[in-house]
């Protein structure tokens, strides 16, 4: 998922995330917004990231949710700096100002990631960036099912075991459950009853086109029924979802 350009790899989410938007209408508010953020990150400069700010607010004054436009208000260089410096430490990952600092850091992290690994990552960390993963993703093997994560920041993939919790390492099968929904039965949740943590799994072995973190959008009744049975995302997406 890491290969190409970030310029590449944003214009198929872009198209992936309109075409999807087509045909889950419960999603598609998302879905569109997600699509004009990845079109947007195609004319990043990933040494410049500052510079691409003010389009980003005219973007989101004009397409965005009241949460973020309301956040614009008091965002400039200096403060979005700041945020962009809070988000690469995790010290802010959540705000909606938290939002303006990931998708103006996206491309550069992608652009560090690339042929750099950090040896000795924690449990269920990006061995890249260091930040935690966004979605699964699931690949049929001869025998079995592979696990691989998308890093939440760089987007970088990386392999991780099947039926283990993420956030908090437990591997009991009976406390590891699995729920999807049968139209989109590409997407499972996968939530641990020992943290109560949860995030989706994106099948490739059943959806060959699919994106993870574009497809993971598409999910969100699976969402509103995670949050309403009391897990936690392992980590919102873009839309602070
Ligand atoms: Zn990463
Ligand atoms: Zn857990």
């Amino acid at each position: 998922v890491v290969s190409g350009s970030f310029e590449e790899l944003s214009a198929k989410r872009a198209a992936r995330a309109r075409w999807l938007a087509s045909k889950y209408p419960a999603a598609r508010e998302a879905l569109t917004f997600y699509a004009d953020i990845a079109s947007f990150q195609q004319g990043v400069d990933p040494h410049q990231p500052l510079a691409a700010l003010a389009a980003l607010i005219e973007l989101v004054l004009e397409k965005g949710p009241p949460l973020l436009r309301e956040a614009t208000r008091d965002l400039d260089e200096d403060t979005c700096r700041v945020a962009i410096e809070d988000y690469a430490r995790e010290r802010d990952v959540t705000s909606p100002r938290s939002f303006f600092a990931r998708v103006l850091l996206q491309p550069q992290m992608h652009a560090k990631a690339a042929g750099h690994a950090e040896p000795g990552a924690q449990l269920g960390r990006c061995p890249r960036c260091g930040h935690p993963p966004q979605v699964g993703c699931l690949r049929a093997l001869e025998y079995g099912t592979a696990l691989t994560f998308i890093c939440s920041l760089c987007l970088a993939e990386f392999p991780f075991l099947r039926g283990r919790c993420p956030a908090c390492g437990e591997a009991e099968e009976n406390k590891i459950a699995y729920y999807s929904a049968a139209e989109l039965e590409h997407v499972q949740i996968q939530a641990c009853e020992s943290c109560r943590r949860y995030f989706h799994n994106v099948s490739l072995a059943k959806d060959p086109e699919a994106i993870p973190d574009v497809d993971e959008v598409a999910a969100l009744p699976l969402d509103v029924w995670a949050h309403e049975k009391g897990f936690r995302k392992l980590h919102a997406n873009l839309l602070g979802i």
